[in-house]
């Protein structure tokens, strides 16, 4: 698999001691039990995300609340929870019509590498202040966060599974059952199939889908995409996956999803979707790339281009939702975590991510 670009300047990643302060006001300090590898993580990597560094990496990941600050309501020490990556604050215009991805001062926070309510808390003696990724940076035992990041769950679960809805489940399932509302017998198809790219596979079989059609260069991710419910597979190493995918649905799928992160692989999927279809994008390009497609064709064949961020979810309503799906058998998620991981094979876990070797790896911690 071709990388975006090669490894920047602040690779690889340093395991090192840092202290942590707080919680403050509306902050709540949480033992992290499991943190996802994820290919944003990769993005901010190889700089292609830029975010500000120093940081403690991870967006994905899961915990128990071990003390909370002053002014926080309803999570209490010993509470099992799940890191939300945008921590939407519920007054914002965004928030306030149920468009909980696109928070504004999530948003702002994110970009400074603070948390929503402003505080940085980690930092190494003699050399200044540490950044927080996304609010929840779960590469670390112990992080600081605030409480519009965190999903209170049953703690009947299990936390080390749970730490997959924090990203790739709500990414993935959401672009299904929330951006596009498939409906069931829909014609469909998803280019990539990463922990994202599963995940949107585990929806579309949830919806009803038929037929789901997985596309990937990589033998072991098309395995995996029949595992999770995919009906037909496509090697776009070995053949035109636009072509095949045309001939296999008679002129192309309803709704097709792209979860790779490439414009040329997004031209790819609107390609191959049908007339009158949607294409649904969920990968995160790099912010320079440009897509071009027929103009015309929106108009005269009435096709859609969605977009879809954190699966257009609300966190508070649908981690428990996807949760319970997963533990009634609903939502096998099982089949996205690829192997569990000490937090010293970071990089060369992030190097099998890279190679498409993996779905989904999650660091675990002692807890
Ligand atoms: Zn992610
Ligand atoms: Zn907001």
């Amino acid at each position: 698999m071709e990388l975006p670009r090669p490894y920047a300047e602040s690779r690889p990643l340093s395991v090192e001691e840092v202290d942590l302060d707080g919680p403050g006001e509306n902050e709540v300090l949480v033992q992290v039990a499991g943190a996802g590898l994820c290919h944003s993580d990769l993005s901010v990597i190889n700089g292609s995300r830029p975010r500000p560094v120093p940081m403690v990496m991870g967006h994905e990941a899961a915990g128990i609340v071990r003390d909370i600050g002053p002014g926080v309501k309803g999570l209490a020490p010993d509470d099992h929870v799940v890191f939300s990556f945008v921590p939407c604050c519920g007054g914002c215009p965004m928030c306030a019509v149920g468009r909980a991805p696109l928070c504004e001062p999530a948003y702002e926070a994110a970009v400074a590498g603070r948390l929503l309510h402003g505080g940085r808390r980690f930092s190494v003696s003699g050399g200044g202040e540490v950044n927080h990724h996304q609010g929840v940076s779960g590469y670390s035992e112990f992080t600081v966060s605030a409480p519009e990041s965190l999903i209170k769950i049953d703690k009947s679960y299990s936390l080390e599974m749970a730490v997959l809805f924090g990203c790739a489940v709500m990414t993935g399932v959401g672009a299904v059952v929330n951006t596009a509302k498939v409906q069931p017998g829909t014609s469909t198809a998803i280019f990539g199939l990463g922990g994202v790219g599963l995940s949107v596979v585990l929806g579309l079989r949830l919806a009803g889908a038929y037929p789901i059609i997985a596309i990937d260069r990589l033998e072991n991710k098309l395995a995996l995409a029949k595992e999770a419910g995919a009906t037909h597979v496509i090697n776009a190493a070995e053949v035109d996956p636009v072509m095949a995918l045309r001939d296999m649905t008679g002129g192309g799928a309803a709704d097709v999803f792209e979860a790779v992160g490439s414009e040329k692989v997004l031209a790819q999927a609107y390609a191959a979707t049908r007339k009158g279809g949607r294409t649904i994008t969920v990968g995160l390009p790099d912010p320079a790339r440009e897509l071009r497609i027929p103009a015309l064709s929106l108009v005269a064949e009435e096709r859609q281009l969605m977009g879809s961020y954190m699966g257009s979810c609300v966190p508070k309503r649908d981690i428990p939702r996807f949760m319970r799906l997963y533990a009634e058998g609903r939502l096998p998620v099982d089949v996205l975590n690829s192997r569990f991981i000490e937090l010293e094979q970071v990089n060369e876990s992030f190097d099998a991510l890279a190679q498409g070797e993996v779905a989904r790896q999650i660091i675990k911690f002692d807890i």
